[in-house]
């Protein structure tokens, strides 16, 4: 099930807190194990430290009574977690784009990440939410490098019925982006969608190609993929995009498959972006807005 291990780590905690009259020091040991725990759930060190902190602080000392320890621990946890989305300004991509279409000018997206994260499927799907919503749009292929990349993204858009625009391989990725804007300018197209190289993320190259990208073009908008299943190396590529990048927002990938759950908390954590959809299949309409408050629920409803 999906975030099964988060779940269950959460509800272990609170029936364990529960079960029986506990020490001060029994309680403090219980705490300290929740952090490991949370770790094995990719929840990020730092987090899980914070999450654990704020509930000692609500329960040590306080002479809570046992039966309302249940409930104490269970409202901390949830609070924690929401503080964490909170840091996060919410965005809505459609609104942004919306403005941009009454002024007559194209939104343009960039879509950042590593390779196998799932980042030209994401684009499709944004795709077709925007074509849904009744936006004009056209594909950039910005991944000159990897073989494979721009017929990739041509047989999604096609598909789609999308129009692709493509130079050769080899070609430079930013005068292939200022191609697709000239042509949204000239054709008055509502929304671009940029695809991008993603080799490793330490590749200062990539990082200089991609700057150039944005300095270029100057997208409305920059979107970090994120793998969920990657855990903390989904943490630690998203640090080293925003890094470079100062990306607006982030979309998590394959979390149908991700029984942990943590990396969509580390990664707000960390970057205090906001994730703004969540993938959750392989097709263009597994793609779904996400929500705190129904993460949040979701992880403490009885199973
Ligand atoms: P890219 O290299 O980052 O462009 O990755 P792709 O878009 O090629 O995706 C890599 C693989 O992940 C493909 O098999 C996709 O179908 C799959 N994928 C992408 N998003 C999701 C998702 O939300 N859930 C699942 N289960 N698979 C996904």
């Amino acid at each position: 099930m999906l975030f099964e291990k988060l779940r269950n780590t959460f509800t272990s905690l609170v029936s364990t807190l529960s079960t029986k009259e506990l020490s001060e020091r029994e309680l403090e040991s219980i705490l300290n194990n929740m952090i490991l725990s949370l770790l094995e759930c990719d929840v990020a060190y730092e987090v899980a430290e914070a999450i654990v902190k704020n509930l000692k602080d609500k329960v040590i000392g306080k002479k809570v009574p046992s039966s309302d320890i249940k409930k104490i621990v269970q409202e901390a946890l949830k609070q924690s977690i929401l503080e964490v989305f909170n840091e996060a300004q919410k965005v809505n991509i459609i609104e942004r784009a919306e403005s941009k279409k009454i002024k007559g000018e194209p939104f343009v997206i960039l879509f950042l990440g590593i390779n196998g994260t799932g980042k030209t499927t994401t684009l499709a799907k944004v795709a077709k939410l925007f074509k849904k919503m009744g936006f004009s749009l056209i594909a950039v292929c910005g991944d000159t490098h990897r073989a494979g990349a721009i017929e990739q993204l041509k047989h999604h858009a096609s598909k789609l019925g999308i129009k692709v625009i493509e130079q050769k391989y080899g070609a430079d990725p930013a005068a292939v982006a200022r191609d697709g804007v000239t042509y949204a300018k000239a054709h008055k197209i509502d929304v671009v969608l940029i695809d991008s190289a993603g080799r490793i993320q330490t590749d200062k190259n990539l990082m200089e190609e991609i700057l150039k990208v944005v300095r270029v073009v100057n997208p409305d908008f920059k979107i970090f993929v994120g793998d969920s299943l990657a855990g903390n190396d989904a943490v630690s590529q998203s640090k080293e995009f925003l890094r470079y990048t100062n990306f607006d927002g982030v979309i998590l990938t394959k979390t149908d498959a991700d029984t942990k759950g943590g990396s969509a908390i580390s990664i707000t954590y960390v970057t205090k972006k906001p994730i703004i959809f969540i993938g959750n299949g392989q097709g263009y309409d597994d793609l779904e807005e996400f929500s705190p408050e129904k993460l949040v629920q979701s992880l403490f409803s009885p199973h």
